[in-house]
């Protein structure tokens, strides 16, 4: 399937490790350029990124939940066709024990990164009468994960968000979607189970298995599962598809949406 990626300009939010690390990589596969962003290293993960696919990636150095970051992001890179709105997730924890502090930070990471950054690249795309916009957001929003308050709840405004500029602009050739999935080994993840565990008292890997269990497939996701749907999504074949959120997470969700 020629999925016509080859040149796209591509910017990858989080890239440097986790999900956002193998979004780049699958998209380097397929000839797009990228931009890779990240709060730090981003330098040496394009270098090596360029050097193993033969494609252009520049780094970017920017904490995407800062407004001042994301415009001079934009001033950087200029226009793209292809947005992956990604960031690392929110604070786990329960109401007891998350203050105002938590919730603000939560919003300014998790819903106004991607607030902003469809601000900031929106108008190229519009101009170019082409763009996707691909959101990552969870398994939360089909059902709510344990001790997830900010990711459970802030979450669900990126989706409307989604839905919302589909609407808006659906007829400009720009799709706009997201991806929302399940447990997917990551550090991220890993650090999710151990503060369960400690939580729980009990061992990590009995709750890594309690997880896989609560799958179809009786297994956590590896990243490239989860890349190889947001590429399929930016690509020409998935013209049709927009303001959706396509759920990867091996069955977490019992949610038959
Ligand atoms: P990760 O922690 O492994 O990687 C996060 C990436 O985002 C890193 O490159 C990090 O440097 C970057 N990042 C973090 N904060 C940033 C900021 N303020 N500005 C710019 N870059 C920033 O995370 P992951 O497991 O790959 O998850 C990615 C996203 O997907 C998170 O929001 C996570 O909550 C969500 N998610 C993950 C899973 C999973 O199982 N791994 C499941 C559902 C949703």
């Amino acid at each position: 399937m020629d999925l016509k990626l080859k040149g796209k300009r591509v910017l990858v939010g989080g890239a440097t490790r986790g999900i956002g690390r193998a979004v780049a990589e699958a998209f380097a596969a397929e000839g797009a350029n990228l931009e890779i962003v990240a709060r730090h290293s981003t330098e040496e993960i394009a270098n090596e990124i360029s050097k193993r696919f033969g494609i252009v990636a520049h780094g970017h150095d920017c904490d995407l939940s800062k407004m001042e970051d994301i415009s001079l992001l934009k001033a950087d890179v200029g226009d793209i066709d292809i947005l992956f709105a990604n960031v690392g997730g929110p604070k786990p924890g329960e109401i007891e024990n998350l203050g105002d502090k938590e919730w603000h930070e939560a919003f300014d990471l998790t819903l106004m990164s991607v607030v902003r950054l469809v601000r900031a690249f929106l108008p190229g795309m519009i101009l170019n009468r082409w763009g996707r916009v691909i959101a990552l957001t969870s398994v939360s929003v089909f059902e709510p994960i344990p001790r997830l308050l900010l990711s459970n709840s802030i979450r669900m405004a990126v989706e409307g968000l989604m839905r919302s500029l589909s609407m808006e602009h659906g007829s400009s050739g720009i799709t706009f979607n997201c991806v929302a999935p399940g447990y997917t080994l990551t550090s991220r993840v890993r650090a999710l189970i151990e503060d369960s565990a400690r939580a729980q008292g009990k061992e990590s890997k009995v709750i890594e298995k309690e997880i896989a269990d609560r799958t179809d497939v009786k297994r956590l996701a590896i990243p490239n599962e989860i890349a190889d749907m947001i590429v399929f999504l930016a690509s020409e074949r998935a013209s049709y598809i927009t303001g959706s959120t396509i759920r990867v997470d091996g069955g977490y969700a019992k949610s038959t949406l």
